[in-house]
C-alpha cells in the first residue's frame, strides 16, 4: 500500500508507510487520545504517530505527519481502522425520503483512491492576467484553521497555500483583489490536483428505492473508544493474573485466542 500523495525527501517523493502490529497498547492509546478532547487535526497527528512504524522511509515524527496532505491523513486514518480489524461491511442508514431504516453493504477496501499527479503537492492555475502557484493544504494548515470562523477559512487557507516568488508581493492585497471567478478557478484546480479517498457515496433505499447521500467519515476511528478492551483485560487478568501492561502487550490474535480458551473453560464448568 502506498500513500496517495506522499512526502518529499531529498528530491524524492516517498509514498511508503507501515503500521505497528496491533496490540492492546495501540488500541488503548488510540482510545485515550480520542477521548482527550484535542482538536481533530491534533488528535489525528497523535494517533498516527502512535500507530505508524515507518513513514516515507523515516521514523514518523509529529512534524512529518503534520506535513502530510489532508488526503494522506484521511487515507491513513481509514487504513488504520482496517488494520485494527474494523472492516465491517454492513451499514445502517435512515432513509431521508421514507424515514425507514435500511441496511447496505459497502467494503471500504474496494473504494477507489485518487493519487496525486506528477506536480504533487504543487498546483498551478492560469488566471486571466497571471499564473498562480499553490501547494495543497496539509495537516498543519488544518490545525491552523481549527479555531477559525467558517467564513474566514477560504481566505486564510489560500494565504497559507499561496506560493509567491517575490517577497514584495502583498499577499493580503493580492487575495483581496481576486474576483469570485478567479477564486472559483483556484478552488477547482486545487480540488482536481488533490489526491483523495471517497467520503461521499450514494446508496439506494431498499424500501422505497430513492437515492440517499451517505457520508463515510474518514476519521471514524476517533469514535472507536475502548470497545471490549477493558472487559477483555478484566477476563485475562482474572484468569491468568497478568498485569494490565502484560495483557496490553499481547498481539491481538493471541489475546483473542486466550479469551476463546477462557470462554471454553467457562462453558465446561456450567
Ligand atoms: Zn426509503
Amino acid at each position: 500500500m502506498l500513500l496517495p500523495g506522499g512526502l518529499w525527501h531529498k528530491q524524492q517523493r516517498k509514498r511508503d508507510f507501515s503500521f505497528k502490529p496491533v496490540t492492546g497498547t495501540l488500541e488503548f492509546g488510540i482510545a485515550e487520545i480520542s477521548g482527550r478532547g484535542y482538536a481533530m487535526p491534533e488528535a489525528v497527528t497523535r494517533i498516527l504517530q502512535l500507530a505508524l512504524a515507518q513513514l516515507a522511509g523515516e521514523v514518523p515524527t509529529g512534524q512529518r505527519i503534520e506535513e502530510l496532505c489532508i488526503a494522506d491523513r484521511q487515507f491513513l486514518m481509514r487504513e488504520l481502522q482496517l488494520h485494527l480489524g474494523d472492516s465491517e461491511t454492513w451499514y445502517s442508514q435512515r432513509c431521508r425520503h421514507c424515514n425507514e431504516s435500511f441496511d447496505f453493504e459497502l467494503d471500504l477496501r474496494t473504494l477507489p483512491v485518487a493519487e496525486g499527479d506528477e506536480h504533487y503537492p504543487f498546483v498551478e492555475v492560469e488566471l486571466d492576467k497571471l499564473e498562480v502557484c499553490l501547494r495543497l493544504p496539509t495537516g498543519r494548515d488544518q490545525a491552523e484553521l481549527a479555531d477559525k470562523e467558517e467564513v474566514e477559512i477560504p481566505a486564510v487557507l489560500l494565504k497559507l497555500c499561496l506560493l509567491t516568488q517575490s517577497r514584495e508581493v502583498d499577499v493580503d492585497a493580492f487575495i483581496a483583489n481576486l474576483s469570485q471567478e478567479e477564486l472559483a478557478s483556484i478552488e477547482k484546480a486545487m480540488e482536481q490536483a488533490s489526491p483523495g479517498i471517497v467520503t461521499d457515496v450514494q446508496v439506494s433505499c431498499s424500501n422505497c428505492n430513492s437515492i440517499n447521500p451517505v457520508y463515510l467519515d474518514p476519521y471514524r476511528l476517533l469514535n472507536r473508544g475502548y470497545g471490549n478492551l477493558l472487559a477483555e483485560i478484566h477476563s485475562l487478568a482474572r484468569a491468568y493474573h497478568w498485569s494490565e501492561q502484560q495483557i496490553l502487550a499481547l498481539p491481538v490474535q493471541r489475546r483473542a485466542a486466550y479469551l476463546t480458551m477462557i470462554d471454553a473453560d467457562r462453558g465446561m464448568s456450567h
